[in-house]
């Protein structure tokens, strides 16, 4: 991978603003979710809540920043058209990539490698053609709860856990304000895969992690304690190691069952990602959400008919696709 493994966490964080500034920022996140009835979303609007909770000099550097998204990010929930029984209503692509980068030769899957310039291709097009990104959180509150959605609301998921996440599709989505969600299989969080580092400055702009379980097993072939280990075991290390309460598993592969589906929900999810093809709404089976395969050919065009749901994507299998992911 091109992008330089050991870049420095929160670059430029040392510098402090003057108290009444992060006094501004700390009121604000409290209006911001007061406005939005303790809307659920995921981790920095946690942080949030926990900088506003303390005193104004706990407003300390690293805090300011997710601070600052939170409370955008709440001020742009409350004025998202689609509301009630309409928002309900609103179906919502669910992309699916993995790698944002250039597929070296030889490699197996090269479908799961999109180029960065082909990925701000798509983010940009998506954007011309009046999408916004939103979380599945984000979806699931507005479908299930009284959450608002844009008027064209898109989920951008990245699977697995890889540096090229943070490096080439975390620049491209901030362009435009945009989270995305980060399908971690805990086994990658490390130097190799997703530095930790990486997950927080992902965290900090906004991003939602959910699981993609531990070390990424065919969950239809595990017994029931492996089964519970990956499942249970994988929200509980997400929330020791990153402080994240995720809602959200994919399978890995898309591979589930009737066994599998209810030891999910046994494990405190709500619902789940497949790799199977379409567009997720309220009346799909919450365990079996579809989502929308974003290969590296690709154009931004193309895919603002498949997010549309004018054209269908690659069927699961395509190019041995199945077997990875
Ligand atoms: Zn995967």
């Amino acid at each position: 991978m091109p992008a330089p493994r050991h870049h420095p966490p929160a670059a430029g964080s040392r510098s402090l603003l003057p108290a009444i500034a992060v006094v501004a920022v700390a009121l604000a996140v409290a209006m911001a979710l007061l406005l939005t009835r303790g809307d659920d979303a995921p981790a920095p609007p946690a942080r949030a809540t926990t900088t506003t909770a303390g005193s104004p000099s706990a407003g300390r550097a690293p805090a300011r920043r997710p601070a600052t998204v939170a409370a955008r990010r709440a001020r742009e929930r409350a004025a998202w058209p689609r509301r009630g029984a309409v928002a309900r209503r609103t179906r919502v692509p669910i992309l699916m990539y993995h790698l944002i980068a250039a597929a070296p030769a030889g490699t197996p899957y090269p479908e799961l490698w999109v180029p960065a310039a082909r990925f701000r291709e798509q983010v940009d097009a998506l954007a011309a053609a009046g999408f916004t990104a939103v979380t599945l959180s984000e979806a699931w509150d507005a479908w299930h709860g009284d959450g608002r959605l844009p008027r064209h609301p898109v989920v951008l998921s990245f699977d697995d856990g890889s540096l090229s996440q943070v490096m080439a599709a975390g620049p491209a989505l901030r362009r435009h304000g945009w989270p995305g969600v980060l399908n971690l299989t805990l086994d990658h969080l490390n130097a190799k895969g997703m530095p930790r580092w990486g997950a927080r400055r992902l965290l900090r702009e906004g991003w939602e992690i959910d699981s993609h379980t531990l070390t990424h097993p065919d969950l239809t072939t595990l017994g029931p304690d492996a089964l519970r280990e990956e499942l249970a075991g994988s929200r509980r290390r997400l929330r020791e190691r990153l402080g994240v309460e995720t809602r959200f598993l994919c399978y890995p592969a898309g591979r589930n069952d009737a066994t599998v589906r209810a030891a999910a929900k046994a494990a405190g999810y709500v619902a789940a990602t497949t790799v199977q093809p379409g567009i997720a709404g309220r009346g799909d089976d919450p365990f079996l959400l579809p989502r929308i395969r974003v290969e590296p050919g690709t154009t931004g065009a193309a895919l603002v008919r498949m997010a549309r749901g004018e054209a269908s994507a690659p069927p699961p299998g395509a190019a041995g696709a199945t077997a990875a992911g």
